[in-house]
């Protein structure tokens, strides 16, 4: 591949914003990628950043969900147990339910969310 710029010189990789060929001359090194000199050299790291948030808000949120919920489990368990060996009321029963089908419903959908982490990555 020949540089974009200058057609007689060789390439020495191609700007990760617009794909050109560069050589030695016309591409700067911007510790993420190579770019156009002057041109796209902040676009490449913009898009570096953008690509890093993405990849740690994944790997973040799904341990952090499953935490928060396992509390939720533990609110419900309390509240159905409470309400069975001592008040028998029938509304904390029925709150401790509902948890432990909120954390049932979130723990499917983290599932979910994860698998489609591993198939993307
Ligand atoms: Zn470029
Ligand atoms: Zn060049």
């Amino acid at each position: 591949m020949k540089c974009f710029n200058h057609h007689e010189s060789d390439s020495v990789g191609q700007c990760k914003h617009c794909y050109k060929g560069l050589c030695k001359e016309c591409a700067a090194d911007t510790g993420v990628g190579i770019a156009c000199k002057g041109l796209h050299e902040q676009d490449v790291e913009f898009l570096h950043s953008l690509i890093e948030n993405n990849k740690n808000a994944y790997s973040n949120t799904p341990q952090s969900l499953l935490m928060s919920n396992l509390f939720v489990l533990l609110m419900g368990g309390l509240f159905v147990g409470y309400s069975l060996y001592f008040s028998g009321s029938s509304f904390l029963m029925w709150f401790g339910f509902l948890c432990i089908g909120y954390w049932a419903s979130m723990t499917v959908y983290n599932f979910m969310l994860l698998k489609k982490i591993k198939t993307d990555y």
